[in-house]
Formats: C-alpha cells, sequence, structure tokens
C-alpha cells in the first residue's frame, strides 16, 4: 500500500508514548490513541480517548495557592481487550517472549493495527493480529477485531473486554502535580448477553459521558457459543468471554463499541443511546467498509501526491490523516473549536490557541464547511469576548489566548520549567494577537467560499467587533501622530515584559500593529459587502457610528511601526536595545537550544533581555502576505517597503529565532520558498518530521501539532504551488522545490472543484465534472484565463520561476 503505512518493527517501550500518539485514531468527533487494548496507564503506555468539548475544571491547591485550570478530559477506556490463556494471567508485552511485533497505522483508512508473535512462559506459540478503527462514517462508532491463532497448542482462553472509567488526566509529566481527576461514576449497565455499557460525569462540567460495547466471538463467519461472566462497579464494567482454541485455527473477537455525550445532539440519556445504538451495530467487517468509503471519498478531496520522494509522500499523508481525525466534516456540526495538540493527548489541556491560521488554508480550499464550523466555535463564544474585553477597561470583542469550553482567557498564570522544576509567572495571555488572527480567518474564508451567509449572519459581527477592540487597545501618540497598542505579546513567547519590568508587555509589536492597520482596513470594506439592511442593523444593533468608522480608517493609515537600523521591522519597540546572545556558546553546550527560554531562565537569566525569538514574529508578516499586500499596507501607512525589506528582515530573525515551536519552521519554509529553495526545502522537512521524528524530544507523545501537520500541507498549496486570490481570480505562482519531480492535488475554489498538476515546466488546471456551474477565473502572473466545468488550462512556466519572475517574497 505505497505511501499510506506508518510501520514500526519490534516494541520499544522508550518509544511507546510517541507511537501511540502518531498512530491516534479518530472521526473528527471522538480520537483515540494507539495504545495497545492490553495495556494499562502506567509509564510506557497511556490509552486516552479525547473528544470535543469534553472539558472539566479542577482546581489544586498548589504552595497554598489555588490554581484553577480547565483540560480536556481523557475519557473511559473503551479498549480494553485482554487476553488469558488456560486460567493464566493477562497477556502483557513485559511478560511474553516476543518473537514478533509490528505496530502500524493505515494511513488510508485511519485503522492502528498491531501483529505479534509471542511464547508464553509455558512455552506455547500464539499469534494475535489486532485492527481497530474510529468510524468516519458513523462518529459514534468504532471496533475493534483481533484474530487468534494458537500455534502449538489447543486449549481454553479468556478475553475480557472492559470499559473502564477509573482514568484520570496522567499523560504529561510536567502536569504531574496538577489534579488529574476529572470524571466521577454513574454506573453499568448491561443490555442483552452481549452489551456492557458505562456512565460517567465530569465532576464540574456535569457532562455525562457513556460508551457501550458488544463482544462477540466468530470463526469465520460463524458466531461462536461462548460462556459469559459479568463483573461490574460503578466506574468499571468487565465481561469475561470463555471459549475453546484450536491449533492452527484462527478465531477472531469483535468488540464493537459506541459512545456519546449529553452535548451530543437528539440524545437523551446517553447511556441508553449507546447501549441502543451498540446493540443495532453491524459486525466489524460491515462497519469498516463504510468507515473504509467515508475516508476514500475524504482523499479524493484531500490527498496531494507528491513525486520524487516517497517519505514525503508518506508524511504528509500521514499528516492530511490526522489533521482529518481531528477536524473533519464531522466536526462542523459540533460546538469544536481546534485543539492546538488535537484530540492525540493532554498537553495545552486541549486548549484552543491560533494555530487554526496554519490549518484553515488546507480545509477553505477542500473542507470549507470545517473551517465554518471551527469559526462559529468563536462565534459562539463572541459575548465572553466582550466580557473580557469590557473588564480589562476595553471596547468590542476580546478573545482569549486559550480559550476552552466557554471561551474565557483558559491560560495558566504559573507554568512549571521542566529544565529548573521552577514554577514560573505565565503572561502568555498578553497575545492579544489571537484577535487579529480570528479576523484574518474569516477574511480568508471568506475569500476562498463566498459564503456570504456566513459573512452576514456572523463573521461580519466578528470581524467588526474584533476592529473595534484593537481601536480601543490602541492609543494616539501625539508626539508621534501614530497610534500604538502596548502590553502585549506577538507570537514570541520569549518576550513577555521588558527587561526588570514589573508589568508584563511590550509596546508596539510590529507584527500586532501591521495586522491592525489591515485589518482597519479590511473593517472599512466590510459593511459594503453586506446587504445593506444588514450593514444598518449591524450598525445600529453594535452602535457603529461615523466617528467610529474614521478612527479605524485613520488606523488603517497611521498605525505605529518600528524598525531599527537598516529597514529592519524591529519586533516591539526596543528590541535593538536588547542584548545579542552568543548562540555558538549555547548550541556548543546544550545542543539543541529550541527551548531557549528554559535554559535560560535556569541558568538564572531572563530571556527577556536577549535578541533571542522563540518563533517566526515579524516574519509572520511575509508569511501571511504576499509581498505586493504587504508593500500595499506599507505605502498606506506612509513607510517605505524596499525592494530587500523582506530578504533583510527574514536574515535579520533567522539568526536570532530558535524556533522554540515547531510553527516557526512552517513559517520560515514559506517565506523563504521565493528567496531561497533549499532552505525552505530544509525547513520544510524538519517541519515534515518534526511530530514523526519528535523533534522536541518528547512532546509528541503528548498530543500531535496540528498547527504544523496542517501547516506543512498548506505550505505545498500556497508555497510551492503558490495559489492565492486576487480580484475574485485564482492565481498560481509554483515555485516547485527541485527536490520533487512533481506534485499533485484536487482543491475547490469557490464551489468550482479543480485537479492540479504541477511539474517542474507546467501547470495544468482542469475544472472537474462535479456539478460546477460558474466559470472559474485562474492565473499564473498576469495569464488569466477563464475555466468552465470540464476545461483544462495549461500553463508553460520557465524552468526556474525563482529567478526570472518577481514574486511574493523576493
Ligand atoms: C507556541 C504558540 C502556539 C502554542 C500551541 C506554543 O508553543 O508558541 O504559538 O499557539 O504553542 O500550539
Amino acid at each position: 500500500m505505497d505511501g499510506f503505512l506508518l510501520t514500526y518493527e519490534g516494541f520499544d517501550p522508550a518509544d511507546e508514548g510517541l507511537r501511540e500518539a502518531l498512530t491516534s485514531t479518530g472521526n473528527g468527533y471522538l480520537c483515540t490513541r494507539g495504545a495497545a487494548e492490553w495495556e494499562d496507564a502506567d509509564g510506557v503506555h497511556y490509552p486516552g480517548s479525547y473528544v470535543h468539548g469534553g472539558y472539566n475544571r479542577e482546581t489544586t491547591i498548589l504552595s497554598g495557592l489555588p490554581v484553577l485550570n480547565e483540560d480536556l478530559v481523557n475519557m473511559p477506556n473503551w479498549l480494553v481487550l485482554q487476553l488469558r490463556i488456560e486460567g493464566g494471567d493477562v497477556i502483557r508485552l513485559a511478560d511474553v517472549e516476543l518473537l514478533g511485533y509490528r505496530h502500524e497505522l493505515n494511513i488510508r483508512c485511519a485503522t492502528v493495527i498491531r501483529g505479534l508473535r509471542f511464547r508464553d512462559r509455558f512455552g506455547r506459540l500464539t499469534t494475535l493480529h489486532s485492527r481497530r478503527f474510529v468510524s468516519m462514517a458513523d462518529a459514534h462508532h468504532a471496533g475493534i477485531e483481533w484474530t487468534l491463532v494458537p500455534e502449538n497448542w489447543s486449549g481454553r482462553v479468556e478475553v475480557v473486554a472492559a470499559i473502564d472509567g477509573r482514568v484520570s488526566n496522567a499523560g504529561v509529566a510536567r502536569y504531574q502535580q496538577l489534579e488529574g481527576r476529572h470524571l466521577n461514576p454513574v454506573g453499568p449497565r448491561t443490555l442483552g448477553p452481549e452489551v456492557i455499557a458505562l456512565k460517567a460525569e465530569t465532576r464540574q462540567s456535569n457532562l455525562y459521558i457513556s460508551d457501550a460495547a458488544r463482544t462477540r466471538v466468530f470463526a469465520g463467519d460463524e458466531q461462536l457459543p461462548v460462556e459469559r461472566r459479568l463483573y461490574q462497579m460503578e466506574d468499571y464494567v468487565q465481561q469475561v468471554l470463555g471459549f475453546g482454541v484450536h491449533e492452527g485455527a484462527a478465531t477472531r473477537v469483535e468488540k464493537m463499541v459506541t459512545f456519546y455525550t449529553s452535548r451530543d445532539p437528539a440524545v437523551s440519556d446517553t447511556l441508553v443511546r449507546a447501549a441502543t445504538s451498540v446493540a443495532r451495530h453491524t459486525d466489524f467487517a460491515a462497519s469498516f467498509e463504510r468507515h473504509a468509503a467515508a475516508w476514500e471519498e475524504l482523499w479524493r478531496v484531500c490527498d496531494m501526491r507528491v513525486s520524487g520522494n516517497e517519505r514525503v509522500q508518506l508524511l504528509l499523508r500521514l499528516h492530511i490523516a490526522h489533521v482529518l481525525q481531528v477536524c473533519s466534516p464531522n466536526t462542523a456540526d459540533l460546538d469544536a473549536g481546534m485543539p492546538a495538540r488535537g484530540l492525540n493527548g493532554e498537553a495545552y489541556r486541549g486548549h484552543v490557541f491560533w494555530d487554526e491560521i496554519y490549518a484553515f488554508p488546507f480545509f477553505n480550499v477542500r473542507l470549507p464547511e470545517v473551517t465554518r464550523g471551527l469559526l462559529m466555535y468563536r462565534y459562539r463564544r463572541i459575548g465572553e469576548a466582550r466580557a473580557a474585553a469590557r473588564e480589562a477597561g476595553f471596547r468590542g470583542a476580546m478573545f482569549p489566548w486559550q480559550s476552552g469550553s466557554e471561551g474565557t482567557e483558559e491560560t495558566q498564570r504559573v507554568h512549571l520549567n521542566p529544565v529548573s522544576g521552577q514554577w514560573e509567572p505565565d503572561l502568555s495571555r498578553n497575545q492579544r494577537h489571537v484577535n487579529a488572527a480570528i479576523f484574518y480567518n474569516i477574511w480568508h474564508y471568506f475569500q476562498t467560499s463566498r459564503d456570504q451567509a456566513f459573512l452576514r449572519d456572523y463573521g461580519a459581527e466578528i470581524m467588526l467587533e474584533i476592529t473595534r477592540f484593537w481601536a480601543s487597545i490602541a492609543y494616539f501618540n501625539p508626539e508621534r501622530e501614530r497610534y500604538e497598542i502596548h502590553g502585549v505579546m506577538g507570537p514570541d513567547e520569549f518576550h513577555d515584559k521588558y527587561p526588570d519590568a514589573v508589568e508584563g508587555g511590550l509596546r508596539n509589536n510590529a507584527y500586532t500593529n501591521v495586522m491592525v492597520a489591515w485589518l482597519c482596513g479590511i473593517a472599512g470594506e466590510l459593511l459594503a459587502l453586506l446587504p445593506a439592511s444588514r450593514t444598518e442593523a449591524l450598525r445600529e444593533r453594535l452602535g457603529i457610528g461615523d466617528g467610529e468608522l474614521a478612527v479605524w480608517q485613520d488606523m488603517s493609515r497611521r498605525m505605529f511601526v518600528p524598525f531599527h537600523g537598516d529597514g529592519i521591522i524591529s519586533q516591539f519597540e526596543g528590541y535593538e536595545d536588547l542584548e545579542e546572545l552568543d548562540w555558538d556558546a549555547y548550541r556548543a553546550k546544550y545542543g539543541n537550544i529550541q527551548r531557549l527560554d528554559r535554559i535560560l531562565r535556569a541558568e538564572g537569566k531572563d530571556p527577556n533581555r536577549y535578541k533571542v525569538t522563540k518563533q517566526a514574529d515579524t516574519v509572520m508578516l511575509f508569511f501571511l502576505f504576499r509581498q505586493e499586500g504587504l508593500r500595499e499596507i506599507f505605502g498606506r501607512l506612509g513607510y517605505g517597503f524596499r525592494a530587500d525589506t523582506v530578504t533583510r528582515n527574514i536574515a535579520y530573525y533567522d539568526r536570532r529565532t530558535s524556533h522554540g515551536s515547531t510553527l516557526s519552521f512552517v513559517t520560515h519554509a514559506g517565506v523563504l520558498a521565493a528567496i531561497d529553495p533549499e532552505s525552505s526545502w530544509e525547513r520544510f522537512l524538519v517541519a515534515l518530521q518534526s511530530d514523526a521524528e519528535d523533534i522536541q524530544g518528547g512532546t509528541t507523545k503528548e498530543g500531535i501539532h496540528m498547527g504544523v501537520m496542517a501547516g506543512t500541507l498548506d505550505l505545498v498549496q500556497r508555497s510551492y504551488a503558490g495559489i492565492y486570490i486576487r480580484d475574485d481570480v485564482l492565481c498560481f505562482d509554483p515555485r516547485l522545490p527541485s527536490q520533487l519531480r512533481g506534485l499533485s492535488f484536487s482543491m475547490r475554489c469557490r464551489e468550482a472543484p479543480i485537479q492540479v498538476t504541477l511539474t517542474g515546466d507546467r501547470l495544468t488546471l482542469a475544472v472537474r465534472a462535479e456539478g460546477a456551474s460558474r466559470p472559474v477565473r485562474v492565473a499564473v502572473r498576469d495569464d488569466v484565463r477563464e475555466l468552465n466545468v470540464g476545461d483544462q488550462a495549461v500553463f508553460e512556466l520557465s524552468r526556474n520561476p525563482a529567478a526570472t519572475a518577481p514574486s511574493a517574497q523576493d
């Protein structure tokens, strides 16, 4: 199965946590780590299941002080399936001699597979093959199938099938001192002889969760009679199935599972719902077939093919699959945000940050309904954002840096530095730039989808309220005759205040100020895009007078942007006064210095003192805007934008960036695509491997990085195929890396399904006949063509476009 298999040979306890995260299986509603069914949570294994919106708050007393955190709850473990041979102990990997072991993720149909051959201490040789999936077709369904073959023995086995509610959140070592209990038991239930079910409730948020399982045993297609024993407690239920097995003969065990929560639509009692639904569940084969067909449909829309590098192909597909396992069409109708670490682990507590800015471009041109659904998560929380702005003395809506169930600020006030073991203050909530990202995301969703209804009913309101927030946090400095923003942080989390300052925050983060100048300009245009009656109603309801519109206009022309040196945009005011760090010395001493902040603090030094940047900050501007767009923004602001502004700034910050967030590799790969293709490719490869190879040494086992995974896909389409929209035209500015022979993918632009095929010297665009009725205009540079359904356009490209054509980023 070319390009669709992630395979691990041999069992490696040290690697198991990482493998579990990377072989998670999910459907955009529920996602479960790829832990072995028979293992409990211990230092090696960590079965974990997470569902969108499944949050709970708990208080921990830390040094006498209460610390409140909201976590995405680890749900009851539905996996439990254990084997006992001839009345012996449950078979665990550590207790048997493994003669063969393979752990795989079949990326194509998001199925986790384990094959093992072992000898137990009585010399019995057994093979066990396990397959399991969380159904993309039926969002509440999942299934496990075991095939058991005794190789040199016959006898009696017992299979324990359980649902375990005695779980806690214990997946992240750094959080170990924090309260991890989130579930209260409600009780078990059985339905007929084959079905067991368990209900639990989150301790504070009163979310009911129920799992049900129906376990049966088969020889071929024939169901075998088995002896069943039930054991239940209030937070655990199990059935033990006893049956005979014969040397050389395969016996199959199927555990079909359903999962519901009280947030689901069309549910009364979750326990009854889960039990009834599982009793109606088809068998593994039929259910799997529906699941696989749903994935096939998704691949038709989402696959990206590259030729010339198999590893790159595999990792791109791995990323596509993971992104879809967290956010799929099943997510669109949920009240779900995009958790930065997926539904694959507990890092960042399942919170929603700004990372969706890296993910939406992938969805916008394939599954725009997913972006829409995730944007609705923001809209539903606009009330809290308004309250937050008010409480901070501002107007409009101020969305939180870390968002969870209700849209209140969930950023913790202290965090543990694992290098020093100290709890340190966390000022990162000052990253108000998340509000610019939300604005940008709505605008770009609208640009690709032309979803007028969304803009009219929800999007415009968020955008206007965000603009109003920025207008109120900004202040007009009469000396400079410019608007300034103080007390915020940019994306670079190494700088959260001035050295020795008591108060958090910085003055005039350039990224933030330029974003604000841009969005103030768009906000002015926005009202003209809505039906007149809606514009009037919105203005009236929000009380937007002409004076306010005039201020926004003015801000789009007079935001302050700090510069230093020769055309270098200062990351924030005063950046040039910071000390340079001896990067070589730190590299020599510590090796990996991505998390320089932790290293410096452990040395008793404040990172705020140095010109060290965690991740792309100023450089984000060149990632989000094309050069002509930036030139326009800077021009309107009355600042010069030199031919070398982009290259000089990227080079300046590249030297001072530790890439302590892997998002930074995506950003730098993107901006370098036109300037330095070799370096771009290098960074792209790092981003592409960052989770698969766990380059941060231990973070991926705590959850995949959704922004990075989706960001690598965006790089292919936006930086290498070079797609962008200008004046209603879908434009291409291709820069195929020399390391690839070609790439192809399908996309959708304003309903039109387009197949894109790029080789070194040719770009072919074909509009598939799938119901698109309106023509679409496409262009390579100034060669604009109109395509109707069924049409194909071939653009001949010069061999080295980077050298011959002026580009966005040169
Ligand atoms: C990064 C943020 C990001 C967050 C969640 C942090 O390490 O600095 O930019 O939003 O992780 O992924």
